[in-house]
Order: structure tokens, then sequence, then C-alpha cells
């Protein structure tokens, strides 16, 4: 019996060179968290390799990634077009983060997710036995366990959707809403990372579909599905650990030359309409042009990492934001100062980790965010206990760090309220605050996270069987 775990993509970078395919292990939380369960040699992992590999080179790279435990579902680049950018990013992100008006309903992408997900169903049957663990990750995939369940009647599956999942009233906008839950529902467990993503869903389903729920489960032609938060954790010890190695320790250094007494607010985002990034900026001008005692004497560190930026909104937004930036750096800098650091780029993580040490303030302030890992990683990187972190309440992350200073993201007064407030919080508060905060990252690490829900899974499961007997 395996664990099989399918998500949209693999967790590794390929890298064509010289006509050679390179293979680098992706980072991401999710590649940590699960690497665990899929490196011992009992669990597989499938998904699309990330670029478009030609038919005659597939059995190639086939080959490398099963050394790896790893499956690849080939993407034509019509696919990767309607599918991935089209229906996933064009119509499930924005509507999934409340942003309706951002959305296209276009049948083409609806047809082609369907198929995609079909296609990572064909995948799957051809590696998977019959008492194998599923667990099929994310927003790509909705369909995939209602595929999965019609060939496979008594399979264990289990999903978990790592972005929100909105009220009824706006998931009911999408054409295709009955299929997108009757996809879902063959799951055996459905797992979100917050109690509010649960009760929407629970709520959603029972409006659109002929089913039944009790309190967390929903019963559909005899079948029940547990419905349950599992708030999605990150890896406290590499953070935590990172601030004390030498490569870390010497960028700390490079950040804080020259800027004794400065205080240093901090941002990282991917390029994305639901981070807030504009709003942050327009609260930090507000700021300035209220607290005028600051100018000079406070940082906006800002990196924003390039993401869909061939998407139109994401350009117009990556403008808006050069823009902004520009203007209000032309307004209030001087000779030797600058109010906004802007970077439009990815770093390295020892970067990462100095930045979030280094930094006095961390602000997070997106419109909408499933959890955001950003600000758990600032957390473990505070060893010294300071530091502090405004939160945008629509975070999935400020239902467990309810020691931040909490924002609602479009009031931007409060948002400025928050920075001054952080910015004259006294040590001792800050320390309290920072304390309770790390525990709770150290203890719901991202491990916790999937031995968690692979526990819940078999017990949901056991006791199907025990119902059946
Ligand atoms: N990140 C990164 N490179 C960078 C900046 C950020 O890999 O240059 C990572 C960051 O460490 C975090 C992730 O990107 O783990 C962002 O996750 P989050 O949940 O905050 O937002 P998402 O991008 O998933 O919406």
């Amino acid at each position: 019996m395996k664990t099989v775990i399918i998500s949209n993509r693999l967790p590794v970078k390929i890298i064509e060179e010289n006509n050679e395919y390179t293979l680098i292990p992706s980072e991401g939380g999710l590649a940590t968290g699960l690497g665990d369960v899929y490196k011992s040699g009992n669990s597989i992992w499938i998904g699309w390799p990330g670029i478009e590999v030609p038919e005659e080179r597939q059995e190639e790279v086939t080959q490398k990634l099963a050394a790896l435990n790893l499956y690849p579902v080939y993407l034509t680049q019509n696919e990767i077009n309607l599918y991935y950018e089209g229906f996933s990013n064009e119509v499930l992100w924005p509507v999934f983060h409340y942003l309706v008006t951002y959305a296209h309903y276009e049948q083409s992408y609806w047809d082609c997710y369907r198929s995609v997900n079909e296609k990572f169903a064909k995948s799957a049957i051809q590696v998977l036995s019959r008492r194998d663990k599923i667990w099929i990750q994310d927003y790509q995939l909705l369909l995939l366990p209602g595929i999965l369940r019609e060939k496979l009647p008594n399979a264990t599956i289990g999903f978990f959707q790592h972005i929100p999942f909105p009220s009824y009233e706006i998931f009911r906008l999408i054409p295709w809403r009955e299929e997108l839950l009757n996809g879902l529902i063959g799951a055996d467990l459905i797992g979100f990372h917050t109690y509010d993503d649960v009760r929407h869903f629970i709520s959603t389903a029972t409006r659109l579909l002929p089913v039944n729920s009790s309190s967390n489960i929903l019963s559909s032609n005899e079948r029940q599905i547990v419905v349950e938060a599992f708030p999605m954790g990150i890896d406290f010890d590499k953070f935590s650990g990172l601030t004390a190695t030498e490569e870390v320790k010497k960028e700390i250094n490079y950040f804080r030359a020259g800027k004794e007494g400065m205080k240093v607010i901090l941002s990282i985002d991917r390029l994305d309409y639901s981070k807030g990034i504009l709003e942050r900026l327009k609260a930090l001008e507000l700021l300035l042009q209220l607290h005028p005692e600051y100018i000079g004497k406070i940082e906006l560190f800002m990196i924003v990492v390039p993401s869909r930026d061939t998407v139109p909104q994401y350009s117009e937004l990556r403008d808006q934001i050069d823009q902004f930036v520009g203007n209000l750096n032309a307004r209030y800098r001087s000779v030797n100062w600058i109010p906004v650091n802007y970077f439009y780029r990815s770093f390295p993580i020892e970067v990462l980790s100095a930045l979030y040490a280094t930094a006095d303030i961390c602000l997070v302030t997106p419109m909408r965010d499933g959890m955001n890992l950003v600000s758990k990683e600032y957390v473990a990187s505070r060893n010294n206990n300071d530091g502090v972190l405004i939160l945008s309440e629509m975070a999935g992350a400020s239902k467990e760090l309810t020691d931040a200073v909490i924002v609602n993201p479009n009031n931007l007064g409060d948002i400025m309220e928050a920075i001054v407030t952080a910015l004259k919080m006294s040590p001792s508060e800050q320390q309290m605050r920072m304390k309770a905060m790390r525990t709770i990252v150290q203890k719901f690490n991202v491990k916790h996270w999937v031995n968690n829900f692979i526990l819940r899974l078999n017990e949901v499961k056991d006791s199907q069987k025990s119902l059946l007997t």
C-alpha cells in the first residue's frame, strides 16, 4: 500500500540546456512537507513536470523522474494555455479569491480543464494499486476525485485545497458549478486551511447538490465525505536555523550596514491582484503625508516575485506598481534615502532569510489569501523574539497568528495606524507577541500538517469500513 500524491506540478524543476535535461528538486513548502512521504520509497508523486517536453524525448525524462519516485503527466502548450492559465488561473483563482470581475468564463477553458483532469486520472490509474492512498492537491484538479471515484469505487481519496473556498453567493456565479462540486465530493476527506472555508464549502454543496450535511460530514448516495480544516504550516526548523548560517549572517550584516536607527518594513509577495500590493503602497503614502516625522526614518523593502505576467491583468498591475513606487520615491526621497526599495525578482532563500531576520516589521496585507506562508516564515526567522507582524484578517494565517497586529486590507487608515503601532511597540510587547506566535508556528509545522491529514484520511476510511460491516 503506497501513498500517491497528485498535484498540478511535480516538486521538481526541469531545465533544458545543450539538449540535456537536468532535474532540480523544488524547495517549496509542499515539497518539503511531503518530502519524507514521497522519498520513503513507499510513495510516488504524479504531476506536470513544468515544461513542454517533445514526444520523442518524453521516455528519457520519464526515466529520470522515475528514479525520484516521480511520474509525469505531459501537457501540450494548448493544454497549458486553456487548462492551467485559462480555467485554473482566469476562472477559479479570481472567483475563489472573491475578485469575480477578473474571471473569464470561456467554454474552451472548461472543456480543456475537464479533459486534462481526465488525463491526470489516466496517468494515475496506470500506476495505482487497489489499496493505495491517493492525496490530490489543489484547485487545478477539482474534478479528479470524482473521475477516480468512478473508476475505483473503493479507493481512499483525500483532497486538499490550498486557496480559499468562497461563499455560496460567489461560487454559484461559475457556469460549471455543479460539475466542480461533483468532482470534489469524489474524495473521502476534503481539507481546507480554515474553518471558514469548510463552512463555505458545506453550505455551497448542500445548496447546489442533492447531498445532506450533519456538522462537517456530507452524505451523498450512501457515501460519507468528511470536510475539515488543516491549516498548513512551514518548515520552522529550516527558517529558524538559516539565520545562524555563515551565508545568511553575511547578508544580514550587509543589509544592516549604514541603517543604524532606520526602521525596516518588509513585504514579500508573488505578483498578484489578491495580495493588496497597491493598497499597501497607498497606506505608506498616507503615513508619510500624515506623519512626516517618519520621513527619512523608515524604509519599505518590497519584493514582488514575477508571476503570470503574460496575462494582461498581471502586467497591468505590474505597471501600476512601477508607477506608484516611482511617484512616491520621486516625491519623498532625499539624496541618501528613499522610502521604497522595490525589487521585481525572486531571491535565493538565504537572502529572504536575512531580510526576515533584519526587518523590524513584516507587512502582509492580502485582500484574500488561503493561508500566506510569508507571515509564518517571518515569525520562524525571529530567533530573538522581536519584530512585529502586521497581518490582513483576510489571510488564513490570521486565524492562527492572533498576536499579529491584525488589519482590514481595504482600510488604508487601519494599515497606516498598524504601522504606527508597530513602530511604537515596546520591546516587551514585541517579545510577548512574537513568542506566542513562534510557539504556534513551531508546533503546527508542515510535517504536523502532512501527518495530520494522512492520519485523518486513514481514520475516515476505517470508519467507512466499519459502517459497512
Ligand atoms: N518565495 C520564494 N522566492 C522569493 C520570494 C518568496 O520562493 O523570492 C516564497 C516564500 O518563501 C513563500 C512563497 O514564496 O514560501 C509564497 O507563499 P505564500 O503562501 O505567501 O503565497 P503564494 O505565492 O503561495 O500565494
